[in-house]
């Protein structure tokens, strides 16, 4: 039996992704698009953030290599 998994644009590359199970990086195509779109989503942060406190420590521990 063959399943039909729904698909879903990668939010970083645009790229069309299949929306399995065993796809841990959903909704990116791959751990390279998440890194990219999450290291984007943190510079944004940190960037408003540093006007008001500054950086202490590391704050994304727990990182996969
Ligand atoms: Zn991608």
């Amino acid at each position: 039996m063959k399943q039909k998994y729904r698909t879903v644009t990668c939010p970083t590359c645009g790229k069309a992704v299949e929306w399995r199970p065993e796809n841990k990086f959903k909704p990116f195509c791959s751990e390279r698009c998440r890194l990219i779109d999450l290291g984007e989503w943190a510079a944004e942060k940190y960037r408003v953030a540093a006007e008001d406190e500054p950086l202490s420590g590391e704050a994304g521990a727990g990182r996969p290599e």
